[in-house]
């Protein structure tokens, strides 16, 4: 083992000065630096990669987050936010001997206007809160990953957070009004305003997706939508996965605009249903694809047949529509519990995320069924299919390094793919650390460098964050115990 991998694994402690520092700052409980406490904070959801940092802090409000920034930054410490750690791409660790900034207390709603239709919330705020706060008011929040009873607002943002929802009313950045934000130095500044429409230069946009390595949200204002007058949730069951993406494609061909269109396949349902998740789903079908629709109470029924027309065409061996509020909560418990009881089948998991065009769906999801005969490994499939957005999800052992090295080619070889067909390297998860290495084969040199410059034009200290979503330098994978060793012989 390198010096670097073995550090990781140790950890670095920090000095005793600046913790001490820190904690006249934060409170002497809000400094997690014992072993025990720092080993929860060493991976996301992607357990691939860990790196125990030297310290977590806690900060309850801005004052205290903007205080521990500007020390950070004085001593040269690296250092980065963590929300609820659900990430799917390794974006919150930080290299041996860095800080990350725990900030799951700052999760008050500061201000709900149902008037004006938006919300101004602390980054720790939980996704499905903001919903549940403005439900009274006839709103919600419609960015519904499928971890929003645990992801927070802040993590969202730095992703651009997706969701079935998101089909119809767009992704965070389009739900991201304003924020308040803390530069990697300390210093603070307002981005964005009351409105989507900005006549300056547009550095809202600069922060959401950029995986936390601008800027730290402090104070974030999102938009609200109004409760839909009225729903109607299909669950169509077919022979495969084939004949669902192909479903799929021609409802997106004939302009319909579904509020969600969701995709699981086989393995996913039964794990679903072997849980505590389970929605009644049919075991025996190849897939099921779940329709929703959703506008004004008189248009529901004609729209809802619309698209029960195009799934007919393509055979399915049930269509059903919800009857009730009831049976249209169980489907939806069912399909965002899938990762959770996919989540139990194995010590780890990869969930994927790449994009394709919609049209080159069944093309994609045909591939994935051959790299799963190929590499002998079972693969399960759930993913935002209106979107172009699959994510074929790993069930595997960590600690089997031949696994785990078969697991990591098979998904790049499904990235690959997805390139190939048009599409892109990630819908909604992030580069992190997962996927810097197939970054150059998505952007070319140039364009590499260009998002370099941009970096460092707001942290030029490269302190916040830092090697994610970014080609890494050779030496920092070693620090963040990257399994994935094949590509240059180290394996
Ligand atoms: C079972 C499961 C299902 C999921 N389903 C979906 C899904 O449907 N759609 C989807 O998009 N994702 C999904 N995810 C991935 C994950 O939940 C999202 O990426 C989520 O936005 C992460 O939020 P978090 O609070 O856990 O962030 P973390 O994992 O803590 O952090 C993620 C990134 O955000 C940065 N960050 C956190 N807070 C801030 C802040 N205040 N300012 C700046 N940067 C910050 C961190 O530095 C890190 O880079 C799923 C994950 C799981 C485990």
């Amino acid at each position: 083992m390198s010096s670097a991998a073995a550090a990781s694994r140790r950890g670095r402690p920090l000095a005793a000065a600046l913790a001490a520092d820190l904690r006249r700052i934060v409170g002497h409980r809000r400094v997690l630096d014992d072993p025990a406490s720092l080993a929860a904070y060493e991976s996301d959801a992607l357990t691939l990669y860990r790196c125990r940092p030297g310290a977590v802090v806690l900060p309850g409000d801005r004052d205290e987050l903007v205080a521990c920034v500007r020390l950070l930054h004085r001593a040269g410490i690296p250092f980065a936010a963590r929300g609820a750690g659900t990430g799917l791409s390794g974006g919150a660790l930080v290299p041996p001997g860095g800080v990350i900034l725990g900030l799951a207390r700052m999760d008050r709603i500061l201000e709900l206007n149902p008037a004006e239709r938006w919300a101004r919330v602390e980054p720790g705020v939980v996704n499905a809160e903001l919903s549940r706060a403005a439900a009274p008011h006839g709103l919600r929040y419609a960015p519904d990953p499928a971890s929003q009873a645990v992801c927070t607002l802040g993590g969202n943002l730095a992703e651009n957070s997706g969701g079935p929802q998101c089909f119809l009313h767009g992704m965070t950045a389009q739900h991201v009004l304003e924020a308040e934000v803390v530069l990697a130095d300390g210093r603070c500044e307002r981005w964005g305003g009351p409105t989507l429409e900005s006549d300056d230069l547009d550095l809202r946009g600069f922060l959401v997706g950029s995986e936390g390595s601008v800027a730290i949200a402090s104070e974030i204002r999102l938009r609200l939508v109004p409760l839909p007058e009225a729903v109607a949730t299909l669950l169509g069951a077919f022979a495969d996965l084939h004949a669902a993406c192909e479903a799929v494609a021609e409802v997106v061909a004939a302009g319909l605009r579904p509020v969600a269109m969701e995709v699981m396949d086989r393995r996913a349902i039964r794990a679903v249903e072997a849980s505590v998740y389970r929605a009644g789903l049919p075991t025996d079908a190849g897939a099921v694809l779940i329709v929703e629709v959703e506008g004004p109470a008189a248009r529901i029924p004609e729209e809802a047949a619309e698209v029960e027309e195009i799934l007919e065409r393509h055979r399915p061996l049930r269509l059903e529509r919800a009857a009730n509020p009831a049976e249209r909560a169980a489907i939806w418990k069912g399909r965002k519990g899938a990762g959770g009881a996919m989540g139990q089948l194995a010590p780890d998991s990869l969930v994927m995320d790449g994009v394709v065009p919609r049209s080159r769906l069944a093309e994609i999801m045909d591939f994935v069924l051959r790299v799963e005969e190929e590499s002998g490994l079972p693969i399960a499939n759930l993913f935002h299919a209106g979107d172009g957005n699959i994510h074929p999800h790993f069930a595997y052992d960590a600690r089997d390094r031949e696994q785990a090295r078969r697991v990591e080619e098979a998904a790049t070889r499904i990235l690959r793919r997805c390139l190939d067909l048009g599409g892109s390297l990630s819908g909604e998860h992030g580069i992190g650390l997962e996927k810097e290495e197939l970054l150059a084969e998505q952007f070319d040199p140039p364009t590499l460098e260009l998002m370099r410059r941009v970096r460092r034009a707001f942290d030029p200290a490269g302190l916040l964050n830092p090697d994610k979503g970014l080609p890494l330098p050779r030496g920092c994978a070693e620090a963040f115990h990257r399994h994935r060793r094949y590509r240059d012989g180290r394996a």
